[in-house]
Formats: structure tokens, C-alpha cells, sequence
């Protein structure tokens, strides 16, 4: 890894769990794919856990200007969650979901899949407004992104 990108897994190490971190070279070639037709391998693929997690690799990665995308369910088809730097995965726990003025509006996190928040939606008789082919897939981080 290249003396910058070693610099940043020192850093993230200050806060983020070692488990967090993946640099081996297996895991980066499998996250260097997409639903597209790019293939870029990541230096460095992350799973956050909570939004302070996110918030301090963000501020991590541009004080040592290193680029970073997001990928949740990695359906786009353009290559917009492929990365040769570094790749922000979310942990499962980014599911919650609340309903608020019965039914009228929904607060989603990102990694809820489309397609569950339609089914939280449906005792309403209401749903999300996007609806992609891939929505049994692809979770709000990417669907609002789009
Ligand atoms: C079979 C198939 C059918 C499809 N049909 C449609 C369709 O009908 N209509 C349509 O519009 N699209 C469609 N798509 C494309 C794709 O499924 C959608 O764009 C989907 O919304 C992407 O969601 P995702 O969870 O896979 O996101 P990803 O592909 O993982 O990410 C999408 C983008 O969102 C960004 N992102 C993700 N999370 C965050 C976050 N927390 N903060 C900031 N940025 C974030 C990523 O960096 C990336 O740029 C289809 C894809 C497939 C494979």
C-alpha cells in the first residue's frame, strides 16, 4: 500500500476496530465489482458502524485528500459504487426505519432495503416514491443517492 494509504489505516485504527478495516487483497478484488461493467479494486474497504464512524473517516480522508465512495447493495449500473481508493460499506446495523404522521412520511437509514420500506409503508396504503427493478435489492443509501 502506497505511504498515504498507510497513513490513513493508521489513522481510521485510532477509532475504528481492526475488524473494520480491510486491506487483504481477496476481499478488495470482491468489493472491485459492481452491478457495472467497471472494475475498479479498492485500497481500502471499511464497515461503519454508526454515523460517528462515518463522520470521522470522512474528515479523516479529506484531511489526507484520499478520495472515498459509499456502496450498500452495489445494484447501480453505472460504476457509481466502485472505487480505487477507499469504499465505505455500512454495517447491518443501518436498518432502522420510523413511521411518523400516520403513514404520511417515513424516516429511512440507509442500508434499509427498498422493498422492506414498502412493506412498512403498506399497512398505509402508501409506498417509497422510486421504484428501480433491483428494489428487492437495493437499499436507501443508494436508491436516494440515485
Ligand atoms: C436488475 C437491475 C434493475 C435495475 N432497475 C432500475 C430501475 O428500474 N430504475 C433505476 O433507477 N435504477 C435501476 N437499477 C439500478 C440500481 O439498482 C439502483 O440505482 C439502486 O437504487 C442502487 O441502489 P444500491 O443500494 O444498489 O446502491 P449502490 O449501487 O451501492 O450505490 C449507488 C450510489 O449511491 C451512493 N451511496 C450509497 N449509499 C450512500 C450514502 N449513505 N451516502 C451517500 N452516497 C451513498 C453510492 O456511492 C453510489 O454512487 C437497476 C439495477 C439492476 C441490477
Amino acid at each position: 500500500m502506497k505511504p498515504d494509504y498507510q497513513l490513513l489505516e493508521k489513522e481510521l485504527l485510532t477509532q475504528l476496530a481492526k475488524e473494520q478495516i480491510y486491506t487483504g487483497e481477496a476481499h478488495c478484488l470482491a468489493y472491485g465489482t459492481d452491478a457495472s461493467f467497471y472494475r475498479l479494486i479498492p485500497k481500502i474497504v471499511l464497515r461503519l458502524n454508526n454515523l460517528d464512524e462515518v463522520v470521522f473517516t470522512i474528515k479523516t480522508c479529506r484531511s489526507l485528500h484520499i478520495p472515498c465512495t459509499f456502496r450498500v447493495a452495489g445494484t447501480s449500473l453505472s460504476g457509481q459504487a466502485v472505487s480505487d481508493s477507499v469504499l465505505i460499506t455500512l454495517s447491518d446495523d443501518w436498518r432502522k426505519h420510523n413511521i411518523l404522521e400516520g403513514g404520511f412520511k417515513i424516516t429511512l437509514q440507509p442500508g434499509v432495503i427498498g422493498a422492506d420500506a414498502n412493506k412498512y409503508l403498506a399497512p398505509f396504503g402508501r409506498k417509497i416514491g422510486p421504484d428501480p427493478a433491483s428494489i428487492n435489492t437495493c437499499k436507501i443509501g443508494g436508491i436516494a443517492t440515485k
